[in-house]
């Protein structure tokens, strides 16, 4: 996605909701990353409002603040329970209705869906919408975002949990604010996704791309291992702001040309299987550590099933002979974290499956079981493509917790099978 646009008037308030803000239970966190985004991308912060859970209070604070700046943004109360008012204020604020859409109920039944479930009746709440408002995709939560105009501004609405305003700023309001700029000034935002990479050696390769360039801002979010670069370019011509930030944006695939994934698209499986589905290639995974995650992320990409029919949860040395044909000598040599029985794990998932391509996890994501010689974190992974083995490796992710080894693991796994078909993005 890449965009180019004219600017206009550069105030802002943010309002954060919610009666534990007002009793101290927490900092405001919100608002503190909300401030110095805006302040990076030029505008003013003439106010932050913190408002209680209360319908006329928080409608009424909408409502001065959309005639007093540009941008409005809110945080919290878009749950699905009855003092999340936030949806209800807008709409009062802006004089509208407040209906059911089709197009947020799908974001709250994709989230569900992600991991298997259907949303309670209590989540229809989160699918309203005032009227004329836009919803936006929430990538770590059920609430999706609404924006909307309200008054002389265009108004946010994120959910109130830091965890989910981080990707959405990063998603969902920085591209917007590349479009609204400070008076005079063109701005272009490129993108690039990069996958197999932690933040901190992003940074390290990254060097002086990652400087401040005098006219373009470098943003970059990290989440096991994915990586997503937003390229924000401000130049006098929409031409020279695309020109500026496709320049930038040229220099990191070069230098990450083994890492990116996509230019427009964040989500690494849809990458994945969008080429395997377009090839006709079909797939297999056989999971120990990850048990499941890496089928569930396929599973995630519609039309998957033209090319997916099985795939394989081996956690115990017997479920690998049993279902995927591991040689016993095999485990008991060289155990069953370990690179020969990667190997011996993607060709028997590849041939039980009759499928062209495999992947295969073998790890320990802890935190109890490690040893000297095979630490927590240790994974093996193995790729077969049409019966020959075109990968093996170990890694060595950091003992940050089993969620977070088993996340990288995925993420993992899913590029090495991107890389077995040599695409590039
Ligand atoms: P949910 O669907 O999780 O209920 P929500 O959009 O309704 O999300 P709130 O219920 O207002 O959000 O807040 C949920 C949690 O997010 C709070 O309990 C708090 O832990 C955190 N939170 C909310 N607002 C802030 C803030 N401004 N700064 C830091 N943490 C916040």
């Amino acid at each position: 996605m890449s965009n180019s646009n004219k600017s206009q008037g550069t105030q802002a308030i943010i309002l954060g909701i919610g009666d534990e803000l007002l009793r101290g239970d927490y900092a405001d966190l919100n608002s503190s990353l909300l401030a110095r985004t805006l302040l990076q991308h030029g505008w003013t912060v003439l106010e932050i409002r913190v408002v209680p859970d209360d319908l006329h209070t928080l409608a009424d604070a909408m409502a001065d603040a959309g005639k007093r700046a540009d941008l409005v943004i809110s945080t919290g109360g878009l749950g699905p329970t009855d003092d999340d008012l936030t949806r209800h204020a807008a709409a009062r604020a802006g004089g509208c209705e407040l209906g059911f859409q089709e197009g947020a109920w799908q974001m709250v039944l994709d989230w569900y869906g992600k991991s298997d479930r259907t949303p309670p009746e209590s989540n229809r709440r989160q699918a309203l919408v005032p009227e004329g408002a836009t919803p936006l995709h929430n990538p770590s939560g059920t609430a999706p975002g609404l924006r909307m105009e309200l008054g002389r501004a265009t108004l946010f609405c994120l959910p109130g949990p830091p965890r989910e305003v981080g990707p959405m700023v990063e998603l969902e309001l920085k591209p917007w604010l590349g479009l609204h700029g400070p008076e005079g000034q063109f701005l272009h935002t490129s993108r690039v996704y990069l996958a197999s990479l932690s933040e901190s050696q992003f940074a390290d390769e990254a060097g002086a791309l990652l400087e401040r360039h005098a006219h373009a801002l470098v943003g970059v979010t990290a989440q096991a291992g994915r990586l997503a670069v937003t390229i924000t370019a401000r130049a006098a011509t929409p031409e020279q702001a695309k020109g500026s930030a496709e320049a930038i944006q040229a220099q990191f695939l070069e230098r990450f040309a083994s890492h990116v994934y996509s230019t427009t698209e964040p989500t690494l499986e849809k990458v994945l299987g969008l080429k395997l589905i377009e090839r006709g290639i079909s797939v297999t995974v056989a999971e120990s550590c990850t048990l499941g995650l890496v089928a569930a992320a396929l599973g995630g990409v519609s039309g998957i099933s033209k090319v997916l029919s099985e795939t394989y949860c081996t956690y115990s040395n017997g479920a690998k002979t049993r279902r995927l044909g591991v040689d016993t000598a095999m485990l008991e040599q060289h155990g069953a974290v370990s690179e020969p029985v990667a190997q011996a794990m993607a060709l028997g998932a590849a041939r039980e499956a009759s499928a062209r391509l495999s992947v295969a996890i073998t790890g320990l994501a802890g935190p109890d079981g490690g040893t000297e010689a095979k630490p927590v974190g240790l994974v093996c992974f193995a790729c077969a493509l049409d019966g020959q083995v075109v990968a093996v490796e170990s890694k060595r992710f950091a003992p940050a917790g089993r969620a977070a080894i088993r996340a990288w693991a995925t993420n993992r796994a899913l590029h090495l099978l991107l890389l077995a078909l040599g695409a590039p993005a």
